[in-house]
This record gives C-alpha cells, sequence and structure tokens, in this order.
C-alpha cells in the first residue's frame, strides 16, 4: 500500500495513523521530541528536527502523500517537503491559520463574522487598540497559541500593560470580548473534486483555555445549524481545502462568530469515533488520498471528555464505566494541562 507521511507525533498523528492502518495504509511519522504517542502506532517514525532538510528530504521521498497534525509547521521545511510530495491541506490554509491576524482578515474577507480586533505589533500599538476595542478584551500572540497558551485577558483598560507585558515582545492582535451563551464547533472535510461534507456541529466547554468536553447534538437551531455548515463549506472552498478542517464558533444573540479555524483534524471532533460510522480520522484520511468522503452521519448522541493531567487516576473507574469509550494516547508522562486520553459517553434516551 501507499504512505501517508505526517508531520507530528501527538495524539491528533497517532490517531490518523491508526485510521490509515485500517484503511490499508503505511505511515511515516516526522518528530522532533522523543518517544511521540504516534511513534507506537504508525510503520516508520523520523526524529529530527525541522531543520534538518537532509531528514526532512528521506521523510518526503518515503511518502505518497504527506499531512500535519499541527498547523506550526516551519515554512522552509514545508518547501522542502513540497518539491518531492504533495502536502494536503495545501500551502495557503497553513499560511493563514499560522497567522490569527490574517486568519482574522481572511475570514472577514469571506463576509463572515469575527470578534472586533486590532493589530498590536508591538507595545506602542497597544494605547490605540484599546481605546478601538475597549474592554473586556483578550490580547492574543498571532503566533503558536494554543489551549488558551499565549493570552492575556484584560477586564477593563488598567490591565493593558500587564497584558502586553505578558505577550514577552510577540506581535499579537487586541480582540474584543465576544458575549457568547455557548461555544459550538464545525468539523468539516473536502475532496479534491470540491465535495464537502460536515459533521454535526458539536457544543464545546472550556476549563482554564483548554477544551473540557464536546456534545453532540449542541444547542442550535436549524438557522444556526444550517449556518454553521454553510461557513464552514465557504471557508473550505475559499481554501480550495483538501482534508478535514475545525471551525470554533461562538453562539450569539447577533448570530455566529468565528473564533478561529484549525487546519487539521480537532480535539472537538473526537466524539465521531464513536458516533459515526465514518469518523473525522478516517475522513481526513479518505480526503487526502483521494478516496470519496465517507458517510459521516450522527448515529448517536455523544459527550466527550478530555482526560487531562490527573484525570488519569479516573481510569480505573472509566474502563468500568458503561457506555463509554476509552481513548488513552499512551503518553508516559502526566503533566497539568497535559491531554492524556479522552471519553466518548453515548447517551441512551
Ligand atoms: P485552541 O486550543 O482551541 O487552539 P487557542 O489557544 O487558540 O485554543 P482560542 O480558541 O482563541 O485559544 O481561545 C480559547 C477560548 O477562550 C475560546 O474557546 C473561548 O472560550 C475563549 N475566548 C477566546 N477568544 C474570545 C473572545 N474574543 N471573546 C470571548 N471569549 C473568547
Ligand atoms: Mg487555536
Ligand atoms: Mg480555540
Amino acid at each position: 500500500g501507499s504512505t501517508i507521511g505526517i508531520l507530528g507525533g501527538g495524539q491528533l498523528g497517532r490517531m490518523l495513523s491508526v485510521a490509515a492502518a485500517r484503511l490499508g495504509f503505511k505511515t511515516h511519522i516526522f518528530e522532533p521530541g522523543a518517544n511521540p504517542p504516534a511513534g507506537h502506532v504508525a510503520d516508520a517514525v523520523t526524529t529530527a528536527s525541522y531543520d534538518d532538510h537532509g531528514a526532512l528530504l528521506r521523510f518526503a521521498k518515503s511518502c505518497d502523500v504527506v499531512t500535519f497534525e499541527f498547523e506550526n509547521v516551519p515554512t522552509a521545511a514545508l518547501d522542502v517537503i513540497e518539491a518531492q510530495v504533495a502536502i494536503r491541506p495545501g500551502r495557503e490554509a497553513l499560511r493563514i491559520s499560522q497567522d490569527r491576524l490574517t486568519e482574522k482578515e481572511f475570514l472577514q474577507g469571506l463576509g463572515l463574522t469575527v470578534a472586533p480586533f486590532a493589530d498590536v505589533p508591538d507595545a506602542a500599538a497597544m494605547q490605540i487598540a484599546v481605546d478601538t476595542i475597549g474592554a473586556p478584551a483578550i490580547l492574543k500572540t498571532r503566533r503558536f497559541g494554543y489551549d488558551g497558551k499565549g493570552q492575556a485577558r484584560l477586564r477593563s483598560a488598567d490591565d493593558a500593560e500587564q497584558a502586553v507585558a505578558d505577550m514577552q515582545g510577540a506581535p499579537a492582535v487586541l480582540e474584543g470580548f465576544v458575549e457568547f451563551s455557548h461555544e459550538v464547533s464545525v468539523i468539516a472535510a473536502r475532496s479534491p473534486e470540491g465535495d464537502v461534507a460536515c459533521f454535526d456541529p458539536g457544543e464545546n466547554v472550556h476549563r482554564d483555555g483548554i477544551l473540557h468536553s464536546t456534545t453532540v447534538p449542541a444547542k442550535l437551531s436549524a438557522s444556526q445549524r444550517m449556518d454553521a455548515v454553510l461557513m464552514a463549506a465557504n471557508i473550505l472552498n475559499a481554501l480550495d481545502y483538501v482534508g478535514v478542517l475545525g471551525v470554533e464558533l461562538f453562539v450569539t444573540s447577533q448570530g455566529l462568530v468565528v473564533n478561529e479555524i484549525a487546519p487539521r483534524v480537532h480535539n472537538s471532533g473526537h466524539w465521531t469515533q464513536n458516533g459515526c460510522t465514518v469518523d473525522q480520522f478516517e475522513q481526513h484520511i479518505r480526503a487526502i488520498t483521494g478516496w470519496p468522503l465517507g458517510d459521516g452521519s450522527r448515529h448517536a448522541d455523544v459527550v466527550m471528555e478530555n482526560l487531562i493531567g490527573d484525570d488519569m487516576d479516573r481510569v480505573p473507574e472509566l474502563m468500568k464505566e458503561r457506555d463509554c469509550a476509552l481513548h488513552l494516547y499512551g503518553k508516559s508522562d502526566t503533566k497539568p494541562g497535559r491531554k492524556m486520553g479522552h471519553v466518548n459517553r453515548i447517551q441512551r434516551g
């Protein structure tokens, strides 16, 4: 069978590898860190830095297509790979989602609503930004933020100085605080032919900036659900996207506001593993290998709960729980805030 290269060896790369193996593909993981969770289930692992262009080239030559589990792959590394083999999804989706400012401008350009935002390239720009956006607000680094890291909240304009200091000189964007009733996300897929398929939107609860749970079905009216799916399709088409993409949305009385997009399989799509015939991981593998998209219709109500840090102590209990599918990532060291696994609980009426 042909080989799928995956940049990044975390839990998303691991679950992509399992899905690929089930469809008869081989996988090759490229990951700078030692002992990656995906390494145990992949056919091959390259442990090397993204600066090691020789290793990247050998990796690329061993693959028939390359994908990624995280959006911060350095541009120079992508150049080396792309000279050899196709990267799916493509460069444009990466370029846009690597930078919050570019991403917000892109989404606005599609006619979608985003939080009010202002560019804060340096400390000097903060005063004008606060005057424009007001408070409460959130200052976020333009690049490399995840799980709420690289963010500082402003309860009032008085917090501006501290917030800027928290950025440690990194370029940032100031976002107006969106008064949302709840958060939802759409996990959507697009094939090379332009077919689009969306999973049912999930309702997300965050704790300390980290996703805690996703519930399907989400609290959405029929028209909100339609809006959410159309927004996702709009984004996929604009990017000529191939693969699975996550779109995070705030639900407000004024309609849906796009928070951010992730050009990859997404934590809030893990419920699909036990709620759909074809889950987000298989859907991504199908899309990037040119298979037809699969049947992602939902056959159960599901609550996904992340197991973070010490939540691992609950595993013996969870093992005995009825209608509870346990997914563990095989990470050896438990750290606070580290995603160790998740459970999908099937809800029976
Ligand atoms: P992820 O792990 O999802 O990539 P992240 O670090 O990129 O997280 P965001 O998704 O931007 O961070 O923000 C994390 C959470 O903080 C959001 O899901 C939401 O609950 C809250 N939040 C972010 N931006 C805003 C905003 N403008 N208004 C209100 N709440 C917000
Ligand atoms: Mg993010
Ligand atoms: Mg987010």
